[in-house]
């Protein structure tokens, strides 16, 4: 058997925007899909307290779940290909009889929206941009590629 190559992406908002939280300070903030994913980015300081972390710590869990859920659809989707062609042919056996069911597979959603309202601000230091709230906007983040505070 080979080896399934699953391709999952994180959900994003509409302007391709990845919600993450701090495991330090627990603050929320964004980071476009270009930053999160660029390979040289391995570690990402928090905008907001300022410490570095590893990329996989700072997901949120309704992103977690999303992925969670992508991934289960995709195995369903693999079963029923699998496993549909030979259904069949158990089913003439008069073994056992077996039948699936894809109503019960859970709708994707693509899209994600945060639960609060960020706001826009870039990073000149390494020209990218970042969401965050308004309260953190106002008392300065660091860059979470370079950790520099503006
Ligand atoms: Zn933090
Ligand atoms: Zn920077």
């Amino acid at each position: 058997m080979g080896n399934i190559l699953m391709e999952i992406s994180v959900p994003l908002d509409k302007d391709c925007f990845i919600e993450m939280e701090c495991d330090f300070c627990k603050n929320r903030f964004m980071l476009h899909k270009d930053v999160y994913e660029k390979e040289d980015n391995i570690n990402f300081f928090c905008p907001i307290c300022g410490l570095p972390n590893k990329i996989n710590t700072f997901f949120v869990p309704e992103v977690l779940k999303k992925v969670q859920q992508k991934a289960m659809n995709y195995m369903l989707e693999e079963l029923e290909q699998t496993l549909g062609k030979n259904i069949k042919k158990i089913n003439k056996s008069g073994f056992i009889k077996m039948s699936m069911k894809s109503s019960k597979k859970e709708v994707e959603k693509e899209l994600y929206t945060p639960t609060v309202d960020y706001i826009k601000c870039t990073k000149v230091c390494c020209n990218i941009e970042i969401k965050v709230m308004d309260i953190d906007k106002e008392t300065g983040t660091y860059c979470p590629v370079c950790g520099r505070m503006e």
